[in-house]
């Protein structure tokens, strides 16, 4: 039987390394789309052993004429979506760009799909930020949307173009409303990676303390290997649909922090308040933590936490690493590199 097909744009990303690994694993011929200008770096594919395995292809959101090409040409018959300008931080500085790529980059596809490739199933990288500032405890499948930053205003635009698309064109397309996720391959921007890899230059005293922003906002942190299945997962059904995928917990930066630093032998002691507030290491009395302005955003997320249920009934998707099992992991990682 002939391989199947897989697309994965956003193939130098954290999300797309994991993805391609999962569906080399299944046998799928799989094309990673990389947009113009790209550095290169397929560092993540190499970190994984996947950067021969994986077909890199030219996939530019921005370009239309790229887009028909390889989706008239390509006889894809999964494509994932996972390219994006994906931090919420800068799309304050870059709401024109990350519009462009973000909500409509996401309806030059779909055109692409209806006009020349019907059958092909398409998964678009939804995300939890779409809630914003929702009232709820707790955030499914229908829970208002309450965006409130350029990014998550974006991914809604795309959002209700899938679901679009869906109903009045018949194409299979599904979105994975993805809580937070990381892993060793996270970018350094966000806050996990940031904290894990300036913890460990603090310990080996390349830096003198790590600076952050709000370390009262909670998130529902999961492990991204994890969360690649359930993209899988959602395009093999009979009938496409959107799944909220999380992790079953919720923590504040503060927490994490705590727990990351244990993994370093620092043991935090929290004084003053607000701008102010500061972690030493019990032990050693040594600055460890620094609240800079900086790191505030203009608007923020404060709470999010996922519920599953859906995904777990009907995709049959568990999330399988906890949040200090991830820790764990983030941080031998970080440790090793420095051998
Ligand atoms: P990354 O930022 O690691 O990857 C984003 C990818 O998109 C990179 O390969 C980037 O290329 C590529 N890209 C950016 N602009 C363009 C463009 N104009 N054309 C083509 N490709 C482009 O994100 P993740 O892997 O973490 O996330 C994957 C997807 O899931 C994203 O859409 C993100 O918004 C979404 N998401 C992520 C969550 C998370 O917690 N990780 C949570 C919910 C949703 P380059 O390397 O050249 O910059
Ligand atoms: P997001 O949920 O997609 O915005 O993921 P991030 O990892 O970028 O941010 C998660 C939370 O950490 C947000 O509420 C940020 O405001 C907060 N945060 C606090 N300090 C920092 C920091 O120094 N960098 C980043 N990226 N976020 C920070």
């Amino acid at each position: 039987m002939a391989k199947k097909r897989a697309l994965i744009s956003g193939i130098s990303g954290q999300d797309g390394a994991y993805l391609a690994q999962f569906l080399i694993k299944k046998g799928y011929e799989v094309f990673g789309g990389e947009r113009q200008n790209a550095s290169g770096s397929l560092w993540r594919l190499e970190e994984l052993g996947i950067d021969r395995a994986v077909k890199v292809i030219p996939f530019e959101l921005l370009e239309e004429n790229n887009i028909n090409e390889v989706i008239k040409n390509g006889k894809f018959n999964e494509i994932y979506n996972l390219a994006a300008q994906s931090f919420v931080g800068s799309s304050y500085a870059t709401p024109i760009f990350t519009t462009n790529v973000n909500a409509l980059g996401v309806t030059r596809i779909l055109e692409a799909v209806r006009n020349y490739s019907r059958d092909t199933r398409f998964y678009q990288a939804s995300t939890s930020e779409m809630y914003g500032n929702s009232v709820t405890k707790i955030q499914n499948e229908n829970t208002d949307f309450q965006p409130t930053s350029p990014y998550a205003i974006s991914k809604l635009y795309a959002h209700w173009m899938v679901n679009l698309y869906r109903e009045a064109y018949n194409i299979f397309c599904c979105s994975g409303i993805l809580f937070n996720h990381e892993s060793p391959l996270r970018g350094k921007e966000f806050v996990t990676k940031k904290i894990i890899s300036d913890l460990a230059r603090v310990k080996f005293n390349l830096i003198p303390y790590v600076k952050l922003g709000n370390i009262y906002a909670k998130r529902d942190w999961g492990y991204s290997k994890d969360y690649v299945g359930a993209m899988w997962k959602m395009m093999q059904q009979k009938k496409p649909d959107d799944y909220v995928i999380s992790s079953g917990a919720t923590n504040t930066v503060k927490s994490f922090v705590n727990k990351a630093a244990k993994e370093f032998d620092l043991d935090l002691t929290w004084k003053g308040r607000g701008i102010n507030e500061k972690a030493f290491d019990k032990k050693s009395k040594k600055l460890i933590i620094k609240i800079d302005k900086k790191y505030f955003r203009p608007t923020e997320v404060n709470y999010l936490f996922g519920d599953s249920k859906k995904a777990k009934k009907i995709l049959k998707w568990h999330p399988k690493t906890n949040l200090d099992e991830l820790i764990r992991i983030m941080c031998e990682y970080e440790l090793s590199k420095f051998g």
